[in-house]
């Protein structure tokens, strides 16, 4: 068998991916599938890590937010991705796969604070790390605090899994010319002015020379090709 093209991966997956169907939550079917994917490339033996955002619950409270001081909004989506990192810790509890948790934000009843060496070590073990309330400040994304994490451990490429199976030259929903990048620079994106990430998390991947793989979370299989190297999303390159 062939062997996976890393050895270490940051996976970002947004909140709203968790959601299925659903206007807002978690829906089971939709981690069950999503934990199902991610333990299998654990199993493979490469080093995990991830940052779940917290749209799918954020959402639901937003109407009530609305007029709400932004930093105290910020510190709420914060605390959806900790409740999102339980869930999918969970999840891989129930299948037999080790994850630890570890929050930027000290909750330590309920799990333990992010510390760098602590986090290497449980990659080392081969525990599913998730990195739980974004980076700990306001104003920045999960996008940031995965670009942010994946630089610190030394991951080899930031995985961002969304709706759309990659990087096009124009959004696919209002463009049925628009055609998937196989492979793109930073700078060609910038360029193009293609969003791939938000603009805090690409700048510190293209100062870092952190990669970033972009594909769809819905497709059956498309993690795995990832993880094998195979042409699947878009590479974002330096
Ligand atoms: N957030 C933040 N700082 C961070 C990460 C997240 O303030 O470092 C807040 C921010 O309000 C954001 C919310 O948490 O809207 C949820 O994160 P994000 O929008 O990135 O989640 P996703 O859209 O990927 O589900």
């Amino acid at each position: 068998m062939t062997k996976p093209a890393y050895k270490r991966v940051l996976l970002k997956l947004s909140g709203e991916a968790l959601m299925g169907d659903d206007p807002f939550g978690i829906n089971r079917a939709t981690i069950e599938r999503m934990v199902a994917d991610v333990a299998e490339i654990s199993r493979l033996g490469v080093e995990l890590a991830i940052v779940i955002g917290g749209g799918n619950i954020f959402r639901g409270v937003a109407p009530g937010a609305q007029g709400m001081d932004r930093a105290t909004a910020d510190y709420m989506g914060m605390l959806a991705t900790v409740m999102n990192s339980l869930a999918l810790a969970d999840a891989m509890r129930q299948i037999g796969i080790t994850a630890r948790v570890m929050s930027a934000i000290a909750i330590d009843q309920v799990v333990e604070p992010y510390v760098r060496p602590k986090a290497l070590q449980y990659l080392e073990e081969g525990k599913v790390v998730v990195f739980a309330a974004g980076t700990g400040n306001p104003f920045f994304t999960t996008d940031t605090a995965a670009a942010l994490r994946g630089s610190e451990i030394g991951a080899e490429i930031v995985l961002k899994a969304t709706k759309v199976d990659g990087v096009y030259t124009a959004d696919p929903k209002k463009d049925a010319n628009a055609t998937r990048f196989s492979t793109i620079s930073f700078d060609e994106a910038i360029s193009r002015h293609l969003q791939v990430m938000d603009a805090t998390a690409f700048a510190l991947c293209r100062d870092q020379k952190l990669p970033i793989k972009v594909f769809s979370i819905v497709k059956p299989g498309a993690l795995k090709n990832v993880i094998m190297g195979e042409d699947e999303g878009t590479l974002v390159h330096v």
